[in-house]
């Protein structure tokens, strides 16, 4: 059966024309789909009962199914996880803010990107989720909170940017006025760096913040903690940023997990800084969120000030991630893994 819910407008249209019925009818659907949000076909009561049937037998109206949510008693943060209709099992993270409520989704179930202190990739890939499936986790959070997300952060489990067809049409969906309406600069999407996507994305000119994961400041530093610096250098993923402000006037977001040891001294502050100098960015600093298979450390608080500091000496702009959901955490992708190894047992 056709995902119904991955269409965009016009692709609607077209279906409707087929199916013999009048265009404004697409519509119609599209409203009940991306705006009311329902969950079945029955619920379109304006739409006669004979449509309502055919597009039960032709369609299939993906939602998901909420399995469990923890929320954090120190700032209302909650975590989500939700079977997929093939019975797997993806995250979202909704937070409160005093701009407004966000969500983090999740892109692909697993990732086969392979960093080294990333919980969601341990067991790799096991597929990318489809436009609807993406969308899904947002409609399922408004319907659950009863209230309005504005921003929402592809930073969940999985890599974007391996699923790029799906993302650029669930960017298309969530930002259409016949639907949520979330305005493209309320969108960030966060990639480990895969510089031909990166590209590709600068070129479709889309006004949502561009994250990259970078995390080390040098290619031997990077490739011990990310199997992707393998492939593409840190001066080709610099230029890509480059190249994406170049073409759509967004400032970068630079992504850094401070590790212990690993990423933490003065020179690493040093050499970050004079990389990503003379660009248009943003140094988001997380301390490493300890993952119970992997043997990552945060650095002390002072040492992350001095980090902090340095930078900022450097003239870069730079904030340090607040944790949210401590109470509840274990990092991305950790509530999975989690529910997987409870249901084998
Ligand atoms: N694949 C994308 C998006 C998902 S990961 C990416 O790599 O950007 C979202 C962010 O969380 C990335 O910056 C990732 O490197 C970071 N991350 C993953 N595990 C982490 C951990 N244990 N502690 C801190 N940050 C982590």
């Amino acid at each position: 059966m056709k995902d119904i819910k991955s269409l965009a407008f016009e692709e609607l249209k077209m279906e409707m024309e087929c199916l013999g019925e009048k265009a404004f009818r697409a519509e119609q659907i599209f409203r009940w789909m991306h705006q009311k949000m329902v969950r079945s076909f029955e619920e379109m009561t304006n739409l006669s009962q004979g449509l309502r049937e055919r597009l039960s037998q032709e369609y299939a109206l993906t939602s998901l199914e909420m399995v469990r949510v923890q929320e954090s008693a120190l700032d209302g943060t909650r975590k989500y996880l939700f079977e997929l209709e093939d019975g797997r099992l993806v995250e979202s993270v909704w937070m409160k803010y005093r701009h407004g409520n966000s969500l983090c989704i999740s892109s692909q179930v697993g990732c086969r990107m392979g960093c080294a202190f990333c919980a969601s990739t341990i067991d790799g890939l096991e597929r990318s989720l489809t436009a609807s499936e993406m969308l899904e986790q947002v409609y399922a959070v408004t319907l659950l909170t009863g209230e309005r997300i504005s921003n929402v952060v592809v930073m969940g489990i999985g890599e974007p940017l391996d699923n790029y067809g799906n993302l650029l049409k669930f960017i298309a969906l969530l930002t259409d006025e016949k639907g949520l309406h979330i305005s493209q600069r309320n969108i960030t999407v966060s990639t480990c760096g895969l510089v031909r996507e990166m590209r590709m994305l600068a070129d479709e000119k889309l006004q949502i913040t561009l994250a990259l994961s970078l995390h080390a400041a040098s290619d031997e530093k990077r490739r011990k903690l990310m199997p992707v610096a393998r492939r593409y250098s840190i001066a080709e993923l610099i230029e890509a940023c480059a190249y994406y402000f170049e073409r759509t006037g967004r400032r970068i977001t630079f992504e850094y997990a401070l590790v212990k040891g690993e990423n933490d001294a003065q020179e690493d502050a040093r050499q970050l800084a004079s990389l990503v100098k003379g660009l248009n960015c943003h140094v988001n600093l997380i301390p490493v969120n300890p993952v119970s298979e992997r043997n990552f450390v945060q650095p002390d608080t002072e040492n992350i000030t001095a980090f902090k500091n340095k930078l900022e000496k450097n003239g870069i702009n730079v904030t340090i991630r607040r944790e949210m959901g401590r109470d509840i955490d274990g990092a991305c992708g950790q509530l999975r893994r989690r529910q997987k190894a409870y249901t084998r047992r």
